[in-house]
Formats: structure tokens, sequence, C-alpha cells
């Protein structure tokens, strides 16, 4: 399933530009990635979901610096099984110098207690609609350990492979706080290096740079990675169904024809901010 054609990511990515003219401007990655390491030296990391976005910036930053830091969040077990292969074999391959997060509780004690993720809702001051809650999982899951962990490894900055045309909020972030500004509940200043980058600038990079590559994408033909469980993005059922068949069946009985029809509806309208 495409989220996005290129036109729709193109439109996005131009929204968010004009935005970011007004406080970081638009910065070439590899510049910025070298100016984060400049500035913040050994407390910087790269938040390393390995993905493709995050992998691409992750190998821009180990040619200026080969020591740098990378976390990986394993998500308390939703992380897709070719994903964690693909970075405990990478890691030691290029050298990476990585530590693996792990959350307090899995992904399925989470579901249990909260229950399965709707998309969030955008912000719109205009017409008085305030932004929903992060979801539980996301928040239990995904935030907390990572802001534990930098916290106790000392780090003030992170370099992340956030893209602005994957959802209308991180457009909507990168229009107003521009490719790099403090995140206030992470307690560190965020970079986006590849904040304005298309899918298929992606993907190009990685090929014609020799990147290694998560197969997870060929293999389920994904435009993104992240937690295999997640019912909050569009097209969710349509992942899930191929990822992982007998759980698709299993959730469709659970969640019931009513509940699926209810998440149908609410991702088409607004998918997770925050899936990685
Ligand atoms: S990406 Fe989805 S499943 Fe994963 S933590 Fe966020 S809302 Fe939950």
């Amino acid at each position: 399933m495409k989220h996005r054609s290129e036109a729709q990511e193109l439109a996005f990515i131009g929204m968010a530009k004009r935005g970011a003219q007004r406080t970081s401007g638009v910065i070439p990655a590899e510049e910025l990635i070298a100016e984060a390491i400049r500035r913040h030296g050994d407390k910087l990391v790269v938040s390393w979901s390995g993905g493709r976005c995050s992998t691409v910036v992750l190998f821009m930053a180990l040619k200026i610096d080969p020591n740098i830091k990378a976390f990986f969040n394993d998500m308390g077990g939703a992380e897709m099984p070719e994903t964690i292969r693909f970075v405990r074999e990478t890691a030691p391959k290029y050298h990476i110098n990585l530590t693996i997060v792990t959350p307090e509780q899995t992904i399925w004690e989470v579901f249990r207690k909260y229950g399965y993720p709707k998309p969030r809702r955008v912000a719109d001051p205009a017409r008085g609609i305030k932004a929903e809650r992060t979801p539980k999982c996301c928040d239990l899951i995904k935030e907390k350990p990572l802001i534990k962990a930098k916290r106790e490894a000392g780090i003030e900055a992170e370099l992340t492979g956030l893209r602005a045309s994957e959802a209308h909020v991180r457009m909507m972030s990168a229009a107003q706080k521009g490719m790099f500004y403090f995140h206030k509940k992470h307690r560190v200043w965020r970079y986006n290096p590849i904040i304005f980058w298309t899918t298929r600038e992606t993907v190009d990079f990685i090929k014609n740079n020799d990147i290694p590559d998560n197969p997870a994408y060929l293999k389920y033909d994904l435009d993104r990675t992240g937690c295999w469980p997640c019912t909050a993005y569009r097209g969710w059922q349509e992942n899930m169904a191929r990822i992982n068949p007998k759980f698709y069946t299993y959730l469709t009985k659970q969640l019931g024809p009513q509940r699926i029809l209810e998440h149908f509806y609410q991702t088409r309208v607004a998918p997770c901010s925050e899936r990685g």
C-alpha cells in the first residue's frame, strides 16, 4: 500500500518548506548533520528505527563521525522481526555504536490495558480543534523509554529520519518549527536533516550509496516500517494483512466489524503522527 503519490508528497514538502523559511530555513542534510555534530559532539545520538529514513541519516552521520551513538527502541515486541534482525546484523558489520532500548512493558500488555491505538486528531486552532492525546502505547512503548535512555546517557541532541511528507502532523511541525528545534518533552535538540526529502529521494540515496536496506520493505511492499500491530495509521489493515495474516484475522474478529469500520474511517482522516 502506497500512502501518498509523489505529487502529494511534494505538496506537503512545499508547505513545510514555506513555513520553515521563517525559522531554520532550508539546509542541506549533510550540512545540518555536520552542524549538529559540531555543536553537540558525543552528546548527540541518532534515533535509529531501522527504517530507511533513519538509516540514511545514520550512514550520513557515520561518514562524519564513525563513533556517533545510535539508539534503537525494540518497541516491546511490536517491531517487525525483519527490522530487529536488520539492526542486529547491521550494527556489528558497520561498527555502529548502538544502544538497544527496551520498554518496561510489552506492547501486548499496553494493548490489554488501554486498547488498540486510534489515530491522533490533528490540531486546527482556527476551527477550535485541539490535538488528540498521543496513543497510550506510543507514550509508554515509544516515547518514555527513549526519553529515559537519553536522559540517563546525558544526551542533549538527536538526529532523526522524520520526513514532512509522511504525515500531516509532521508537515505542520516542520512548517512551524523548521529543521531543528528544542523538543520540550524529550528535553533534547531535535535535528531532522531529511525532513524535506521525498520517499523516492530516500530510496535512491540508499541505492546510490550502497547503504544496507531493511528487507521488510521489499518483502511486504511497504512504504514504512515500524510497529507491525499498529492500528493508528492510514492503510494499517492492508499492511497487517500482508505482514501477519493470522493476527489480522484474529484482530478482525476481536474488534468486530463495527470497530474495524470505525478504524477504517478514522485512519482515512488522520494517520498517527509518531509512527516510525
Ligand atoms: S506506532 Fe502505533 S502501535 Fe506503535 S506505539 Fe505508536 S500508536 Fe502504538
